[in-house]
This record gives structure tokens, sequence and C-alpha cells, in this order.
């Protein structure tokens, strides 16, 4: 408890600070809800991974005024991590996690963009700024969402707590966020789920019903697996007169092997049940391949290879990211070369046994292949009754929506929440066109005000069925 209490003082005693340079504007219509001017005012802090504590502060700061109980997990210059709850932590309730990241990539050409992209500028209907969607949107619409069920918390003894997580270094592996949070600070967070990033609405999803409004859900992803490759050999150091076998023509030889190796192709339990629903959706003859893998196989396989989406859905991948050879002038035969791939797992395929695999394909016993560096094997989250709310409330505030579960091509914080076994779920719940969703990373990221307030209701509607 004192803990609690010193930290909400920390917290109050630098956000005084935070509130002092608060961004100010100019004068707005009276029009503009909440969710737009709180997202407008966050993006003015630029938290760029690694600076993040500015823009977690003053987050932090609005979810006490907003009367949510804050505890703040780190608090370094350099990273912030926070969790603002209905009930504090301390009452141990079973708890319901709404997982957000505070921290943005960089504005490279920033120039390029139509309003400075830290300005976090209200037009044309819209929010504009680097964070407006990933991810700086999403903690709002958590929060405006949470902020609801304060007074009735208050009222009366809820049998949840809703706790929403704001954490740093999302965009560059969550070694500085999620990870610490899930590793040292999930027992006070007592997860029953958590509903992170991942998925979203979809445009044009469907061939048959291009208008249907499609959400898709994360329970599970494709897991980063990066491996050095080292090949040392000894030969004449001169290359006038080139040795039978040296190093890097070895190496290029066995790499070569890799860009031709034709992966197996495997639906796992998590691919064929995306695909099955899709297929339920879908309707018509495409409809009844995808609802029918294992008897259309052969024509779905070769149809998926055409989509390199899709097709990294079935497939585990290899890309060679790097090759370093000492350095040397152009005549010097290089003694040794390192060759780096980011190779993507799909559930459930053991990292020894893929090694294996990609040591019989490069046929070539003198290459070392060490691991750099793994994502921990995390058990699906299932299509259960927490996925099933998720999709209650992207129904009720879009009707007549489609929501399926799928396989995501990269691992994102979920993984940390799932590693533990919390079933957790991927999804931005906005429908957005596609010009929105490509403004992520990008320049002129932006968001929707109307999408802004949906996703909000989204969350709400989400909340209620667990806390009404
Ligand atoms: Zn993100």
């Amino acid at each position: 408890m004192w803990y609690l209490f010193s930290a909400n003082l920390l917290v109050l005693l630098l956000s005084v600070q935070s509130l002092c340079a608060m961004p100010s504007r100019g004068i707005l219509p009276d029009s503009i809800p909440q969710s737009a001017l709180l997202l407008g005012d966050y993006i003015q802090y630029p938290s760029v991974t690694g600076n993040e504590r500015q823009a977690g502060q003053y987050l932090a700061t609005m979810a006490m005024i907003k009367g949510l109980h804050v505890e703040v997990f780190t608090n370094h210059l350099d990273t912030f991590n926070f969790a603002a709850s209905l009930y504090p932590l301390s009452q141990n309730k079973p708890n319901i996690i709404l997982l957000n990241h505070i921290d943005v990539v960089p504005a490279l050409n920033a120039a390029e963009f139509t309003y400075p992209p830290f300005s976090g500028t209200i037009a044309d209907g819209m929010v504009w700024g680097r964070g407006a969607i990933d991810n700086k949107g999403m903690a709002v619409m958590q929060l405006l969402a949470m902020q609801r069920f304060v007074e009735l918390a208050q009222d009366q003894e809820l049998p949840y707590n809703v706790t929403m997580v704001s954490v740093s270094g999302e965009e560059t592996g969550g070694h500085t966020g999620a990870k610490v949070v899930a590793s040292r600070f999930a027992h006070k967070l007592n997860p029953i789920v958590v509903f992170g990033e991942g998925g979203t609405g979809i445009p044009s999803l469907l061939m048959n019903d291009p208008h249907k409004k499609v959400f898709t859900i994360s329970t599970t992803f494709k897991r980063s697996l990066w491996l050095k490759l080292n090949l040392k050999m000894n030969t004449s150091g001169h290359g006038s007169v080139p040795p039978k076998r040296y190093a890097v023509q070895e190496k290029v030889r066995a790499l070569y092997k890799i860009t031709r190796w034709s992966r197996r192709e495997v639906f796992s339990k998590t691919t064929r049940r995306m695909f099955r629903e899709l297929g339920r959706l879908e309707g018509g003859m495409r409809g009844l391949v995808l609802r029918n893998l294992g008897l259309f196989r052969p024509i779905a396989v070769r149809a998926m290879r055409k989509d390199g989406v899709i097709y990294s859905l079935i497939t585990n991948t290899i890309t060679i990211t790097g090759i370093q050879t000492p350095p040397g002038a152009p005549n010097i035969i290089p003694q040794t070369i390192d060759v780096t791939l980011d190779c993507r797992l799909l559930p459930d395929v053991d990292t020894q046994e893929f090694i294996e695999e990609i040591r019989k394909v490069l046929d070539n016993s003198d290459v070392k292949i060490e691991v750099l560096q793994e994502d921990k094997m995390a058990t699906p989250s299932d299509v259960g009754e927490c996925f099933i709310r998720m999709a209650n409330a992207l129904k009720r505030v879009y009707p007549q929506s489609g929501v399926i579960p799928i396989l995501m091509p990269a691992s994102n914080d979920n993984n940390y929440f799932r590693a533990l076994g919390v079933p957790t779920y991927g999804i931005l719940p906005v429908f957005m066109d596609m010009e929105y969703i490509e403004s992520i990373h990008n320049i002129d990221e932006r968001i929707p005000i109307d999408a802004l307030e949906k996703g909000t209701q989204v969350y709400v509607e989400l909340l209620k069925q667990y806390l009404e």
C-alpha cells in the first residue's frame, strides 16, 4: 500500500511539471470529442522508443485525473511503464488487462508530413501525427472506456479489476517494456486475460462481399529465431590463385540452397480455424475451398503461394539479413564468413528440429549454427469465452460485421503475456479505410475521430460483459 501511495505521489509530483508543460492549442470547436483532444495532446509528447518518460507521465497523470489508481512499475530517464486500474492492484482481484505501448517509431521524413508529426493536429475530422494509430490512439480508447466504469466500481464491489498497462519499447522488441512488466510485475497484475494490439478491421477482405466489415483478432503469432551461420576455412590468402574451396564460395553455395529450399506448407490449428471462419464468411466456391482445406489442399496451396502474406502464414520463412567477412583488400581471401538469418517459425515448430532441417539443406558440416535470439514459445490463446466477448463487443458497435481469429506473422508485446499462459488477444478495435492503416509507421499517420470514438465504444461494450 505504501508503495502504491508513494508511486502515486511521485507521478503526481512529476506530473505537476508535465501539466505545466502541457500542450496548449488555439480555439477549437466545442464539437470536438474528448477522445480527439486527449489523443492530440498525447501525440505532442514525442515518445520515440527510448524517450517514453514524458509521454508516459502525461498519460499516467490523465489516468489519475480520471479517477484510476496508478501504479508506476519502472521510471527511468529513457523508459516508463505503468498501470492504471479501477481498483488498486493491492486488492489482487482477477484482472482484465488492456495493453498499449507508449513508444512510437521515429518520423524520419518530417518535412513530408501534411502537419508536423508531433503536432497532434486535429483537422478534417482526423487526429494527425506519429502514434495516432500505433499505438496512442488505442491507449486513449482504453482509458476513456475505463473512465465510464469508475463510478460503478466505487458504488459496488465488482468481481474484476480492469487495468490499462502502458509500456515502453514495443517497437524494438519490448525488452524495456512488456518483457519487464510480464517478468517482474505479473504477480501484481493477476491477469486473467490481456487485450493488446494485433489484428484490426480489414477492408475488402471478402471477394464475394467486399463491403462486409471483417475484424481479425490474433490468438497466436509466428516467433522469430535469429541465427548466425559461421564458416571458417584455412585457405591460401591471395585472390590471384583461387583455391578449389574457400569460405565465401562455399557459403554462397550453401545459401543458394537455402533460397531454393521449398518449405512444406503447414496448416496449424490456428490457421485452419482462421481459413475456416474466413470461408464461412466468404461463401461460394472460395468459401468451400477454405472451409475444407483437407479436401482442397492442392488448389488452396497453389493459390496461397501467390500471396506473400498468406503464404508466410503457412510456412516457416527464412530471410538472409546479413553477410559479413572481416575487413580486407579485395585480393585477400577471407578465412571466415558470418551470415545472419531472420527465421519466422509457425506455432509448435521446435527450434532444434528447425535448425536440423537447415543443417540438412546447407549440406556443409563445417557451417556452425548459433542462435542469436529467439522468441519464447507460447501456446495459442483459445477461441473461447474472452475471444467471444471481444467479438460480441465488435459486433455491437459494428453490426453485421464478421470476426475471425488469426495468426500474426510477427510477434509483439502480447507474446510476453501469452508465454505466461495468460489468454492474450491482439486487436485494434476499429474499422478504417486502407489508406489510414497504411499510414502506420509512415508519413501522415492519422486516425479518423469517428474510428477513435467507435473503438472506445468497443472497449466499453467489452467491459460491460465483465462488469455489468
Ligand atoms: Zn504498435
